[in-house]
């Protein structure tokens, strides 16, 4: 007996280099943010001109995997049909000790464990053999 097909998971769509390349990074474990060469800020979203000081000189540079919790909200109606069992879950900022911020989700930290300043530490989710997921889990 064969019910319906699963609903497939909803993947992040490289919409250029920048993006492309930050998901290569992860794909081989390592959390890579860009860097300025100019003013040594670090930023995330990806982009081209770093919005500190107008520089377009920048560099991959992987990241501590460690920081903080920043911030959060609990979603209870999932926003994709993929993650109707899961609600309610946490979506993170995570500012990161490089100074960027990260969205990511929880990796083994309860909705109610959650706390400002948590320390965290990524962690990867394999998706498939092309794609892994930053998560965070309760630092070491
Ligand atoms: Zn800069």
């Amino acid at each position: 007996m064969s019910g319906p097909l699963p609903e497939p998971r909803p993947m992040p769509k490289s919409t250029d280099d920048l993006n492309g390349q930050f998901w290569a990074n992860c794909a081989t474990g390592q959390l890579c943010f860009q860097r300025c060469l100019e003013c040594d800020i670090w930023r995330h979203m990806p982009r081209y001109m770093c919005a500190h000081c107008g520089s377009h000189k920048w560099e991959w540079k992987q990241s501590s995997g460690k920081g903080k919790i920043f911030s959060w909200i609990i979603t209870h109606q999932a926003m994709h049909p993929k993650f109707r069992g899961e609600t309610p879950y946490a979506a993170l900022v995570v500012e990161m000790e490089e100074g960027c911020r990260f969205v990511s989700r929880p990796l083994g930290i309860t909705n109610e464990e959650l706390e400002i300043d948590m320390p965290v530490e990524v962690v990867f989710e394999q998706i498939n053999e092309d794609f892994a997921l930053p998560l965070f889990r309760k630092a070491l």
